[in-house]
């Protein structure tokens, strides 16, 4: 028996649960903007549900309606994209970079110089 294996882990199976398809459906009927382009005072549908608190496994966190956030696909894949290359949770950062991705310093000049 091996433990070496992370695409095994049980949350994932709870996207496929009907009572998180009801919860996800039900958060972007209410909040049916994105709330990153919110902030930036753009109107855009929200397509995909996601966590405020990445869930980790955590089922408090996963069936919690205060910790999701509705997202357009642009947001999304950007911020998971992020999170990937940095192997961190963005908003989670010690070095006090801006969350968001099209702040000033996390834009990349055409130099090639990113701000620090
Ligand atoms: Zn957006």
């Amino acid at each position: 028996m091996t433990m070496d294996s992370h695409r095994d882990e049980p949350w994932r199976a709870w996207y496929g649960l009907a009572r998180w398809k009801k919860a996800r459906a039900a958060h972007l009927k209410a909040h049916p903007l994105c709330v990153k382009c919110e902030q930036q005072g753009i109107t855009e549908i929200a397509t995909l549900c996601d966590y405020r608190n990445p869930h980790r496994g955590d089922p408090a966190l996963f069936w919690d309606p205060a910790n999701y956030q509705g997202l357009c696909t642009t947001h999304h894949s950007a911020t998971k994209q992020r999170e990937e290359e940095r192997g961190q949770v963005i908003g989670n950062q010690l070095s006090g970079r801006p969350r968001d991705p099209d702040h000033p310093w996390n834009i990349t000049k055409a130099d090639g110089v990113t701000r620090p």
